[in-house]
Formats: C-alpha cells, structure tokens, sequence
C-alpha cells in the first residue's frame, strides 16, 4: 500500500556490496515502485494532501480568491525526486494587487478591539490544530524532514496562535510621570499597517506563523511569499486561515503570493509595505535589508547560523552526545540552528570523536553492525538480512534523517567536503552522497581543520558538523564569536563559573545562548534570533511583538495652561 513499506523487509545482500551501497539502493528500490511522471497527488496513500485542499494544479495567490498568472512550478518530493502537484505562480502585477488589497483590509482590521483580533487568531489556531496531521505529513513530503519535524513544525504555529491569543488581552504601553504639573505621559504601540513576510524552505509553515499570529494581533494586515520550492505548504497554510477568515466575514488580512525573487523584490521595494520580514540566507537577506533601508521601513532579519556546541572538560558527557546528534544531523543539517562546529576540550577530544562517529553508525545503519555480524560468521554469497534503516524517507516512521532538500543542496554538501579535505581535513564518518531518486547525504564529521578555515566559517546547509579541539574556556567562546553569523550557541558544563562567563557580556555573542541543551529546538515563548550577520532581528516571543508597532508618544496636558518641558519660558504678552 504505502511506499515507505519496506521497513523491516527482508532483502538479498551481496556479498562485496558495502553497508552504504546497500542503504543507498535500498532508498531507490522502494520508491521506483511507481513511474517518474506519475503526480504523488494522483496515488491513494497521498490522499492526505487532498484532506488540506491540495489539488493536481493548484493557485499560488490568494487575496480573497484564488488566482494565479505566473509561471506553473511543480513541487518534487526530495525523498524520491517524485512530482507531487503542480502551482501556477503569481506574477509580479499580481504581488503588487495583493499589497493594494491588503492596505485595505488593514484599515478595517485596524479597528477592530485587540482581544476580538484575538480571538480569530484562537481560530486560526483551532483550525491548525484541525488539519495538523495532514499538514505536518506535506510539511514533511514537501521540505524533506521527518514525520515527527513536520508534526512539531504545524506544532509551533498553533502554540503562536494560543500565545496571541493571550497577548492580545495584555500587550499594553505604559504611563510615564511627566516634570511638567498636571501632565501625564503616555505610551501606546499601534500597527504599522501591512507586514510583508518572506520565508525559507526549511521552515515553510511556522516562520509564517510566527509572524502572521502576531502581526495580525497587533492590528496589521499580512502578506506572505513563500519559498517557490515548498509552495504546496503555503497554499495549504493559507487556506486554513481563508476558512477563518471567510467565518468571521472578514476582508483578506492574510493574502498570499507565491512567486520567485522578482515577486519578492516586488513586496521589498515596496513603500506600502511598512515592515518587511524576511527569513533566509544572509546573502540574500543583506540585500533585502538594504532595500527595506532605502525608503525608511521596518525590516527584520532572520538569517544564517554557524552555531557552535561547547564540550566544557566537566560536561555531562552522555548528554553531550544526544545533544550532538540531533544538532548536528536532525532535519538533515538544515536548520538555521543547526549544530555547525562542536568545540571540545582537548581532554575529551578523542572520546567525543570516537563515540559520536559509533552514534552516527548506529543512525545511519543499523544494517552495518547486523551487516559486519553476519560477514564474521557466513561465507556464502548471497544472505539474508532483516533492514531497519535509520537515514531514509522523511514519512518512513523509523527514519530520523530524511534527504536534504533539493539538488542545490547536494552541490553545497559535495563543494563543502572537497573544500575541507583539501584544506587538511579528515573526514571522520560520512563524506558522500548516496546515489539515488531522492537527495540523500551521509551525515559527516570533520576534523583536524584549523578552527577558522574558510570552509568552517561559512553555513552549508547540509549534514556537516566540524570538531574543533580547545585549550580552555576563554579559547572555546573566542572561536564560538569569531564567525560572522550569530544565531544560535550551547555549552554543556557542570563548572557554574564556566557557566556564567559563558551568558556574560564576554560571552556568546549569539542571540540564542544554551546551557546544557541542544543549539536546535527553540520554543516559542522566548524571543527567537541572532546578531550580526544573522540580522538582528527577533521574532515569536518576550517582546517581539513591538517589532510589529509604531510606539507613540503621548504627553497630555490637563491643566489648563501650556507649560513648556524643561521650564523654557517662550512667550509674547
Ligand atoms: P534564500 O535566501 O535562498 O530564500 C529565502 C526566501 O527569499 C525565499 O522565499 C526566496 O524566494 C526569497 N528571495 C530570494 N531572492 C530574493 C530577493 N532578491 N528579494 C526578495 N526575496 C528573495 O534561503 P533558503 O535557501 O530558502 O533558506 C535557507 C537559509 O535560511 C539558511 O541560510 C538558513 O540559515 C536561513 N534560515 C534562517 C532562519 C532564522 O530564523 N534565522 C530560519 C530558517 C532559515
């Protein structure tokens, strides 16, 4: 019935034929069951995608209704290169409507009492929590992670929509004493007007949702572009809140236009559009800021990491291992807060390399260690052996790491691996691609590089992770802060004085700063983004929401004769 089926089948191995090959071929058998040009959509055991209103051809605009002039994309599956449903794009006179439509609606929205926005944003919520299944399931389908990551990711947006919902009966200014008698000053934060939301592949759900919840709690009106290649998420996303919407008569204060960069540089360039935020690489985010700057709008900036886990000589080391794996190999090494460079005390060094490589094995393929069990004991040809592969498709329930996204991907992995051997590195575990439909990589270690090799400075949003070897703490949190990017950082210490230099303001200089937990795996409820490079900006929750308002000023005056502030006298009799 379902093409993850073949766990735990039992398949003929060669003799000569590595474990990896094995796996790899294994990844391409069990999804060459069906013809390339056959749409996924099409096939009974992806019924689900129709659950979430996805159809063979689907629009990619919505503002109010469903349209769409641009070019048609077709959405790939990355575990087996298989076509899932096609979009018809929106074009660039089609972003500029949208950004006309959604002015509009903000005046309406403006005006409605904050909790009443609220509550819709309860629905909305609701609504999520509704289609979560089907939703995580082509979040998963669509970007490549596991079944779990998609689950967790619809997760993220219902938790931000409770979160507004709540916010949407507290956020509040403040009163403020004033020199002058009979003078109060006030502080009041109202919406900007139409928040302009463009976001990566990686998290093609919750990042929208982040934003959407608050923005539209705040009072704005949202207009969203997602990432072209996770397209169907979008369409679905959006017309779970076009259900809420249309509930609740109101106008279309969340419109979509999906389209490539031309669209996006549309909603950018835009004036109409009072704060952009947008998350992606810093590459292109640089340019994004700078265009934002250019007429004097609010921009936020959510951008690349190279985020570092720090192995203190005191660590909790079983811990430390966990924590290793999931940062450095969970969605495929394509997180913004994955876990890029394990910095390790010299002591601990050797183990830290040897036992997470034996981790890596076990994940990677179970099959190995049943695999080398069996050679030691049969000398035939051909045998028998039971697979429970671990690196496989994102929807196979056993599998705990997916394919990477796209073939764009593959070349950065490859390029990366070259580039570090050649500058000296050897490659632990890992190092190739897996030769099959979808983009599969070997989850890989590195060592022996200098800690600021150009290869190790850089984020390549693949599987990778280099071990550094460290001297002491002060030499750990230098190369922590030496890269330019500044998202996400974690040390694993039990040294309470290691501890606080580490949160010190000689410390991380990340916006995320762990102490004994994964640099991946953020909740909601904390402010969300890094420093430099990574943009600055911070989304989600603590006070992020002010990104979303104008704070105005209000001094008022009851008492009867005007008073200038610091007791200038100005006047003529
Ligand atoms: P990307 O920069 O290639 O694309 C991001 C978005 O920008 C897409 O929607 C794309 O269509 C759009 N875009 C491209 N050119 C544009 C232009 N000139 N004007 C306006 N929009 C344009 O990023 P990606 O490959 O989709 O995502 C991976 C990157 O995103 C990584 O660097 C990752 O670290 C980062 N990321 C950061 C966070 C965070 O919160 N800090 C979260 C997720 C991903």
């Amino acid at each position: 019935m379902s093409v993850f089926r073949h766990i735990g089948k039992s398949i003929l191995l060669k003799h000569n034929q590595s474990a990896l090959t094995l796996q790899a071929s294994f990844i391409h058998k069990s999804h060459s069951v069906k013809s390339k040009n056959d749409y996924l959509i099409d096939t009974p055991e992806y019924d689900f995608l129709k659950d979430i209103g996805i159809e063979r051809e689907n629009f990619g605009v919505y503002n109010g209704s469903w349209q769409g002039s641009g070019e048609v994309i077709t959405s790939i599956d990355p575990g087996t290169g298989r076509k899932i449903a096609n979009i018809r794009m929106g074009s660039v006179q089609e972003m500029d409507e949208a950004i006309q439509i959604g002015v509009k609606a903000y005046e309406q929205w403006s005006q409605v009492p904050a909790p009443v926005r609220g509550d819709v944003i309860r629905q909305i919520g609701e609504e999520m929590r509704k289609y979560k299944e089907p939703l995580g399931k082509l979040v998963s389908l669509e970007v490549g992670k596991i079944h779990s990551e998609g689950q967790g990711e619809v997760q993220e947006f219902i938790d931000i929509c409770d979160y507004a919902a709540g916010l949407s009966r507290i956020y509040s200014g403040q009163v403020i004493n004033s020199e002058r008698p009979e003078h109060i000053i006030l502080e009041a934060w109202r919406p900007l007007g139409l928040v302009g939301v463009i976001s990566a592949y990686n998290f093609p759900n919750a990042v929208f949702g982040w934003n959407a919840a608050i923005a539209l709690t705040t009072g704005n009106s949202v207009l969203w572009k997602g990432a072209p290649t996770t397209s169907l998420v979008s369409v679905a996303t959006m017309k779970v809140l076009a259900e809420v919407l249309n509930r609740n008569k109101l106008p279309p204060i969340a419109t979509l236009c999906q389209g490539g960069a031309n669209v996006g540089q549309q909603l950018v360039s835009d004036a109409r559009v009072k704060l952009v935020s947008f998350t992606g690489s810093c590459a292109t985010g640089r340019n994004v800021g700078v265009e934002v700057q250019k007429r004097f709008g609010k921009v936020i900036l959510e951008l690349g990491g190279n985020n570092a886990l720090i192995v203190d000589q005191d660590a909790n080391f079983q811990m430390v291992l966990e924590a290793a794996l999931f940062g450095c190999i969970g969605t495929s090494g394509q997180r913004c807060t994955t876990t890029r460079r394990i910095i390790v005390h010299e002591k601990l060094y050797d183990r830290l390399v040897k036992e997470l490589v034996a981790k890596y094995k076990q994940v990677y393929n179970s099959l190995f260690l049943i695999f080398s069990l069996v050679m030691n004991q049969l000398n035939s040809v051909y045998f028998i052996l039971q697979v429970l592969p671990k690196v496989g498709h994102q929807l196979d329930p056993n599998t705990l790491v997916g394919p990477v996204h796209s073939q764009q991907n593959i070349e950065h992995y490859k390029a990366a691996i070259a580039e570090a051997v050649k500058l000296g590195g050897k490659i632990a575990f890992g190092g190739k691609v897996i030769q099959s439909d979808g983009f599969y990589t070997e989850p890989t270690i590195i060592t022996d590089l200098p800690h600021d090799s150009p290869v190790v400075h850089r984020e390549t949003f693949a599987p990778i992770v280099y071990v550094l070897k460290a001297k002491s703490i002060e030499q750990t949190i230098a190369w922590n802060n030496e890269v330019d990017q500044g998202l996400s950082s974690a040390i694993f210490t039990e040294n309470i004085s290691n501890a606080f230099k580490w949160i010190g303001p000689q410390g991380s200089d990340c916006g995320i700063v762990n102490i004994n937990t994964t640099t991946n795996g953020a909740e909601i409820g904390g402010a969300f983004g890094g420093e430099k490079h990574t943009g600055g900006g911070r989304e989600s929750g603590s006070d992020a929401w002010k990104q979303y308002c104008k704070r105005s000023t209000i001094t008022l005056n009851h008492s009867g004769k005007l008073a200038c502030a610091q007791g200038v006298v100005f006047n003529v009799e």
